[in-house]
């Protein structure tokens, strides 16, 4: 997905923010409807259904109705692939969530056939095309895409508006030379490479760091409500977008230079949903350490794994193989012994049996590169105690 800066004006911006807290609203009320479907009723409302009822809240709501159907129809549209990603078994997404004002800000358009959505208007400058809005200037940056079927507008925390049309990257052609590499997903280092290579996605500076830390004891002391809280507030959205671009910038150059020089690459089979999705507890465990899961947590979203495999996959289309996850970290790459005591830390593997010793990541990746341990699909939910995933990582978190 590439995103460029849009620049709406003054005027344009109010009708942006109408279209944001549209869709939000029609978001929030399809998830109501299906939290309610979860309490025992017969049925929850499909995409048609949904529909009728959209007709009908418009014709109720004139404030709604002064929006566009089409910003408003395509949240439903959004809601229910969100809800079939999270169905997919093989597959699953986190479950589609409650969207918060000032924080999931952004709706989408499907361009229409009959004529133009985007267009270039001089060098550095592009417009398209928006309901209510007319034609909003963005910054044109890199190429556009051909073919762009849909576009996505979203405000980020800092307030700055983005336009990201939906065009799968072009497949890049395998080097054909019959490599495998194995990859796997660290929480210290982003990814572990089985040729030896640790890549780390780039956060904030130590300086950076810092200075977030100060803005956020300054917020914590600010009057609710005040000037100085919407400043402070809006310095640390600018910095956490920082981060936020150049890890999505890592994600983007990591994987075009794996899928050049690799033929087949081969990633463990973690849901990152799985992961950090876990830390609000279960039943049976309500909340255990979840103040440690959601640092580790942090952790692998900082590390930006999800999008470093979503991008390979779809650049290198048919040769990601996912490897089930039992015993990578385990197993010693050298003579194949499984020991969990061989991971002597979080960093270090040292196998039990020949000692043969190395980064505990790489280790694992030359498993992965391997193919070991492939079984079926399905994750590490059905895997056994002994998998690693996710519980040694925890213990030493
Ligand atoms: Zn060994």
């Amino acid at each position: 997905m590439s995103q460029y800066r849009l620049l709406p004006t003054p005027v344009q911006e109010v009708a942006l923010r109408g279209h944001c807290t549209h869709a939000r609203y029609v978001w929030n009320l399809a998830v109501e409807q299906h939290l309610h479907w979860h309490q025992g009723r017969a049925s929850a409302p499909s995409f048609l259904e949904q529909c009728r009822q959209l007709t009908q809240a418009r014709a109720e709501y004139p404030w709604l109705a002064a929006g566009s159907h089409t910003v408003q129809q395509q949240a439903l549209r959004d809601f229910a692939q969100a809800m079939a990603a999270f169905r997919d078994r093989a597959n699953p997404a986190r479950r589609p969530s409650w969207r918060k004002a000032g924080r999931n800000e952004g709706f989408r358009i499907v361009g229409r056939d009959r004529q133009w959505d985007v267009r270039r208007v001089s060098r550095h400058t592009g417009q398209v095309w928006v309901p209510k809005a007319g034609w909003v200037r963005f910054r044109w940056s890199r190429r556009v895409p051909e073919g762009v079927k849909s576009y996505r507008v979203t405000m980020d925390r800092a307030g700055r508006w983005h336009v990201a049309f939906a065009a799968i990257p072009e497949a890049i052609r395998a080097p054909g030379n019959g490599q495998v590499v194995g990859i796997d997903r660290g929480v210290a280092v982003s990814a572990a490479l089985s040729t030896g290579e640790l890549l780390r996605a780039p956060g904030l500076t130590g300086r950076e760091q810092t200075r977030l830390h100060r803005l956020e004891r300054k917020l914590a002391r600010a009057k609710r409500g005040s000037n100085r809280r919407g400043r402070v507030r809006q310095a640390g959205a600018r910095l956490k977008a920082r981060e936020t671009d150049r890890r999505k910038d890592w994600a983007e150059k990591s994987s075009t230079s794996i899928v050049r020089r690799f033929d087949v690459i081969r990633v463990e089979d973690l849901k990152i949903g799985n992961m950090t999705r876990s830390g609000s507890g279960t039943a049976q465990n309500p909340g255990q350490s979840v103040r440690r899961k959601a640092a580790l947590n942090r952790g692998i979203l900082r590390s930006g794994w999800g999008l470093l495999v979503r991008r390979l996959e779809d650049k290198a289309p048919g040769r990601v193989e996912r490897i089930k996850p039992r015993f990578t970290s385990q197993r010693c790459s050298a003579c194949g012994h499984v020991d969990p005591k061989s991971r002597e830390s979080q960093a270090v593997f040292r196998c039990t049996a020949c000692g043969f010793a190395d980064h505990a990541d790489l280790n694992a990746a030359v498993n992965i590169a391997a193919g070991h341990a492939v079984t079926a699909r399905g994750g590490f939910r059905d895997a056994g105690p002994a998998n690693r995933e996710p519980q040694l990582l925890l213990q030493s978190a």
